[in-house]
């Protein structure tokens, strides 16, 4: 059992497994080595499955680079990055955990294997040998969703069930279930229920100044997505961006619908800045990662008090449901497609938006529950490995359904039948059950039928 804070995590796009994800195990194997650094001379990255079938176009490869090169998405900036692409793409370089310079040959060093690695479709291997071709350290790794990383061990370990650490806590939130029953008996919504949780990790301070520098950062990114510096997005889709010219054309209309209009503005914004490789805030994951703060944006743009208190209470609800999918299902598109990275930042915002408009924890779970439900099947398919078609979109309608879901439970005045916990179940059964075509390989789906580009 740990804290929540990690579902929501500042990182660079486009993608939370296959980017971020990489990068961090770039970092952990720099760890690993940097007291043995006198005896590497090489270094190889072997990129499996889903990573290595979409990798490109996810930036999986210099992803792992800049790990290596000690870099750290916090810190990074766009010069930053470039430099070392350069290094290790042209110059045939690399600054191994940004202390020691080794060649590096793109071609012979990154390997791009068709294999997939047993426990998980995004496995990685990173091994640095001596002058003696042999081995000095190796290492293999699983992006497991949303920038987290495991190595072998420690995801054999951890099993389905086994990431509750045997640490005692007063307040223990494994399933829905148990939270609204902390909830009943508190008379807590599911804010208050988050927060009483991570004072058993944090402060309240440091709760507070988390939640708001998430909330800042997300309101950067959007403000980033609608001044871009450049019209077209990366990669071979030449996909123009959308949100600065929307912006300008919404704000001429009078049209009652317009709201709708704005939901989808906030949403593309920030998935655009995702998609060109910006700095964005994971929730819980990259390619979701434009859901949450368009819920927020609505509410702070369109309805009357949502202030900071309010992002506090909407971001702790957030996160306590995003970590019941971490703990009982995936919040991965290369494990149960997309349904586990939109549905479940669309089932987060709803709680969330519920919850603060004054829903009790029961209404909350239902909206969570209604969001989820309507985004079951949901498969991964972006086209030409980007985060850009039909991702970017996807989040305008993820956040659409999440305001929906909240609205028609708070309204609700029948019993639901489904609950949060059935759901969760259900995506994960279903996400298991998928074609492998479906869950980011780009082997299927519109990945494989737009004829115009592939
Ligand atoms: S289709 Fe969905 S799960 Fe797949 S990369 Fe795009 S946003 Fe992520």
């Amino acid at each position: 059992m740990s804290s929540n804070f990690s579902i929501f995590k500042i990182g660079v796009g486009p993608s939370s497994s296959h980017t971020l994800g990489p990068m961090l195990a770039g970092n952990l194997f720099c760890k690993k080595i940097v007291k043995r650094l006198n005896e590497v001379d090489r270094i190889q990255i072997i990129l499996y499955g889903s990573l290595s079938l979409t990798g490109k176009g996810h930036l999986s490869d210099k992803a792992v680079i800049w790990g290596l090169n000690g870099l750290e998405a916090r810190n990074l900036s766009a010069p930053v990055q470039e430099e070392a692409n350069k290094n290790a793409l042209e110059k045939g370089k690399i600054n191994l955990c940004g202390e020691k310079e080794l060649k590096f040959n793109y071609e012979k060093d990154l390997i791009f294997s068709k294999d997939f690695l047993p426990l998980h479709e995004n496995g990685m291997q990173i091994k640095a040998f001596d002058v003696k071709n042999e081995i000095v350290e190796e290492e293999t790794y699983y992006s497991v969703g949303g920038g987290f990383v495991l190595t072998a061990q420690e995801l054999e370990k951890r099993g389905k069930n086994s990431n509750q650490s045997t640490m005692k806590l007063d307040i223990e939130l494994n399933n829905a279930q148990q939270a609204l029953d902390f909830c009943e008996k508190n008379g807590w919504d599911l804010a208050e229920l988050s927060y009483n949780y991570e004072l058993q990790f944090h402060t309240k301070e440091e709760i507070r100044s988390y939640c708001l520098e998430i909330w800042e950062v997300m309101q950067e990114v959007y403000y980033n997505g609608t001044h871009p510096t450049e019209e077209y997005l990366p990669g071979k889709l030449n996909l123009k961006r959308r949100a600065k010219g929307m912006k300008e054309r919404i704000a001429m209309t009078a049209d009652p619908m317009g709201m709708i209009d704005f939901i989808s503005l906030y949403a593309i914004a920030v998935a655009e800045e995702n998609a060109s490789g910006a700095k964005v805030v994971t929730a819980p994951t990259n390619g979701a990662c434009a859901v949450i703060p368009a819920v927020m944006l609505y509410l702070k743009n369109h309805t009357v008090g949502f202030n900071d208190e309010q992002a506090i209470n909407f971001l702790l609800t957030a996160m306590l449901i995003g970590s019941l999918y971490k703990k009982n299902a995936s919040i991965s598109g290369a494990e149960a497609g997309c349904q586990a990275e939109i549905g479940s930042a669309s089932s987060m915002a709803a709680a969330a938006m519920a919850t603060v408009l004054g829903a009790n924890a029961f209404k909350a779970c239902n909206a969570a529950e209604m969001a989820m439900e309507h985004h079951l099947g949901l498969t991964c398919d972006p086209v030409a490995g980007l985060v850009q078609i039909p991702c970017i979109e996807r989040n305008a309608f993820g956040a659409i359904k999440a305001i929906s879901a909240a609205r028609m439970a708070m309204t609700r005045q029948s019993t639901p039948k489904v609950g949060l916990d059935e759901v969760i179940e259900t995506m994960y059964e279903t996400g298991k059950d998928m074609n492998y075509k479906y869950k980011e390989t780009s082997l299927g789906g519109l990945a494989t039928n737009l004829k115009t580009v592939c």
